[in-house]
């Protein structure tokens, strides 16, 4: 054990100077990490967790690969640095991977984050119209219980009120339609997905906000952030229809759902649709150091492409697609491939879906259990009639529990009501079994716990 002074110095600290996204909330305390391996993380105490829930960060390949490390090293080595305003070999390699993960032809713009890769995303969508001359499209179309990044159009796309008041005004021009809803919303009986109220509700907004305003709508396949909000058969292509009957583009936000995680190597390929533009963060380095990407469809590029300077995209970007991070995106790419991450994903996840479902279903708190690879909800209610979510305490004790047992699980499901109902899982895809097992066993224990 590390030595426990130590530890508490540390924490004396952080809490004195940093200031991070939990503070001065947390009500689980601070945990202060020092070091991590595979799936398990170590605080400054030497206390081991299981981090059950570092897909939401992305950790895909697990932590502690020394292979990314070196793979950033030995470029830091040759070229730290030089802008992509110009270009360098390891962002012309990546691009040109990411391209067959794809599966189709995309030109790869580079940023840091998550809500860099979709602000980036608005601007090309915006733009873009103009380049075809429509002036009048700006509109960005996206989904309430969305998290779409913390800037301020990202935010503004964000469909989380909560997250959003205390800082308008935020960028205008963006609008919310509601999500489906497979637990709580019913949706009419139909085999036709364009009959869906979720996709109706998505053509009813395009039309009222007058098709020729709308340049965009973005979307994650799964949404997230709102509670692993998994979608009726047939919506995501029904909506990809609906903005094609619009002339509005589609921008899938695979900052989560991307590189495995849901069991393909993208999560818009579980439901056949071929977006136009696709932002990812997190997993196309693991988390490893900063990088996300927007890929944008040949075609639209193209219209980029004037004689007039003013036609080309007016955007820098100084740190996106630094080359040490490119050199760790290729390392790590090829790490999934070898071991063959994304199968695993899809295969674990329905033994994680399965296991938890046999356990849990009959039980008078869960509600539901759902989700796509390694991205699990478990949705938590006081009652199962009413669906009314349980109480903050109970989530709150769950979790806490888990994290006494050595688990470490998130709690999502933000709506405009205030849900918060949601326990997420989401392992590294390279989980082992023992581990999953260790996941499935502490969760359920902790849920089957509660009076
Ligand atoms: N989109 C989604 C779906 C996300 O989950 C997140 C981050 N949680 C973002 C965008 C923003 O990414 P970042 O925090 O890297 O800016």
């Amino acid at each position: 054990r590390m030595d426990q002074a130590h530890g508490q110095d540390l924490m004396a600290s952080d809490e004195r100077y940093v200031w991070h996204s939990m503070k001065p909330y947390s009500p689980q305390g601070t945990m202060v990490v020092k070091e991590a391996k595979g799936a398990w993380v170590t605080d400054v105490d030497g206390k081991r967790y299981l981090d059950g829930m570092s897909g939401l960060w992305c950790v895909n390949v697990g932590y502690g690969r020394t292979e990314l490390a070196e793979a950033a090293y030995e470029q830091l080595k040759e070229l730290a640095y030089f802008p992509l305003t110009q270009s360098h070999v390891s962002a012309i390699k990546l691009a040109k991977k990411l391209n067959e993960w794809l599966k189709d032809e995309y030109v790869i713009f580079f940023s840091n984050s998550g809500s860099e890769a979709n602000e980036t995303a608005f601007k090309i969508a915006r733009q873009y119209h103009l380049q075809c001359g429509e002036h009048s499209r700006y509109k960005i179309v996206s989904r309430y219980r969305s998290y779409h990044g913390n800037t301020m159009g990202s935010l503004a796309a964000t469909g989380q009120a909560q997250r959003k008041y205390k800082y308008e005004p935020l960028a205008p021009g963006f609008v919310h339609v509601p999500p489906p809803d497979t637990y709580r919303m019913e949706e009419p009986a139909s085999t036709d997905p364009m009959k869906l109220r979720s996709v109706k509700d998505v053509d009813q907004a395009m039309t009222w906000e007058l098709s020729e305003t709308i340049a965009a709508m973005i979307m994650e396949p799964i949404i997230t952030g709102g509670g692993i909000l998994t979608p009726p058969d047939g919506y995501m292509k029904a909506v990809s229809e609906v903005c094609k009957k619009h002339g509005a583009l589609l921008i899938v936000d695979e900052v989560i759902c991307g590189f495995g995680r849901t069991g393909k190597p993208f999560g818009f390929m579980n439901y056949d649709v071929k977006p136009d533009i696709i932002t990812m963060a997190k997993g196309i380095t693991s988390a490893y150091l900063p990088l996300s990407a927007t890929a944008v469809k040949k075609e639209i590029y193209e219209k980029f492409k004037g004689s007039d300077e003013y036609d080309y995209f007016r955007h820098v970007n100084t740190f996106g697609g630094s080359p040490a991070s490119c050199a760790l995106a290729l390392k790590n790419l090829e790490i999934m491939e070898n071991e063959k991450l994304i199968e695993r994903s899809a295969e674990k996840g329905k033994v994680l879906l399965n296991e938890l479902k046999s356990r849990l279903s009959n039980h008078p708190f869960v509600g539901d259990v759902r989700g796509k690879g390694l991205l699990v909800g478990i949705e938590l209610v006081s009652d199962r009639g009413t669906k009314e979510p349980i109480s903050l305490e109970k989530i709150n004790s769950v979790i806490a529990s888990c994290k006494q047992k050595g688990l470490i699980i998130g709690k999502n499901g933000a709506t405009v009501a205030g849900y918060n109902n949601v326990l997420t899982l989401a392992p590294p895809l390279s989980i082992e079994d023992e581990d999953l097992q260790f996941i499935i066993k502490t969760i359920s224990d902790s849920i089957l716990a509660l009076k």
